[in-house]
């Protein structure tokens, strides 16, 4: 299994680091690690070399995007391109207009630069997009972005189906545990399509603890239980289409 999407290079895992990895690898998770600042890609570039199941991607999230000076964003962009060859992925980035990110004009401006970022080094490209889905997929569209994750997907049915027949693809997080909407979603959308993450240390299936990338585990229990398929059955299909998207 593959959790699409995580921050384990996070400081939320500073103090276990190593038994959190210890644990992917008993239960046989892999885990594709996304760091959003400079520090944070230092130590996923550094998990990634050390552990053969963690892959790093690397991006600018679009709540860091105010509060970055001009110098610090050229210096994170900077980074990511030298550090290109190491990463499976570019993001995440995108938009958000929940969070107390920047203006809009700045987060889509640092949207598109990281989304040519991916274009230019042929890189998939791992976009967080709330409460602006259908925004985000016309900018990749406008943009000619050939491959893309909406990563911990939250919005509409309809503008998750034009996702996925643009070609692009949808990852749900262990929100959909405890989530009405997420396993809607999750009832109405093809298993072929459906990538999983924890997007950990957030949105944990286990209130008051913190999400790890083993329990992307339970996210695969709880899919199985809506589509009436084994575990076994959706942990290689959603691991297959994370492998397909990544190319790893
Ligand atoms: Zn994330």
């Amino acid at each position: 299994m593959l959790d699409a999407h995580a921050h384990v290079s996070f400081k939320k895992f500073n103090r276990d680091r190593t038994q959190v990895l210890e644990r992917c690898r008993l239960a046989g998770v892999g885990v594709v690690d996304c760091a959003v600042t400079l520090s944070t890609l230092e130590r996923s570039l550094e998990l990634s070399s050390s552990y053969e199941f963690v892959y790093s991607s690397a991006g600018v999230h679009p709540y860091k995007v105010g509060r970055l000076s001009g110098l610090q964003l050229q210096e994170l962009l900077r980074s990511i391109e030298e550090s290109v060859e190491q990463l499976v992925a570019i993001g995440e980035a995108g938009l958000d207009y929940y969070l107390d990110a920047g203006s809009a004009e700045l987060q889509r401006e640092v949207f598109k630069r990281v989304a040519t970022l991916a274009k230019e080094y042929a890189l998939p490209l791992v976009v967080h997009a709330r409460g602006a889905e259908e925004e985000a997929l016309h900018l990749l569209l406008e943009l000619e972005v050939e491959r893309a994750l909406f990563h911990c997907y939250g919005g509409d049915r309809s503008t998750a189906l034009k996702i996925l027949e643009s070609g692009y693809s949808i990852s749900l997080a262990t929100n959909l545990c405890f989530s009405e909407h997420h396993a809607k979603l999750a009832r109405e959308l093809p298993v072929e399509k459906i990538l999983l993450e924890t997007d950990s240390p957030y949105l944990s299936p286990f209130r008051g603890r913190r999400n790890e990338p083993v329990f992307v585990l339970e996210a695969v229990r709880k899919l199985a239980g809506i589509k009436g398929v084994s575990e076994r059955k959706i942990a290689e299909a959603v691991e297959r289409n994370a492998r397909r998207f990544y190319g790893i």
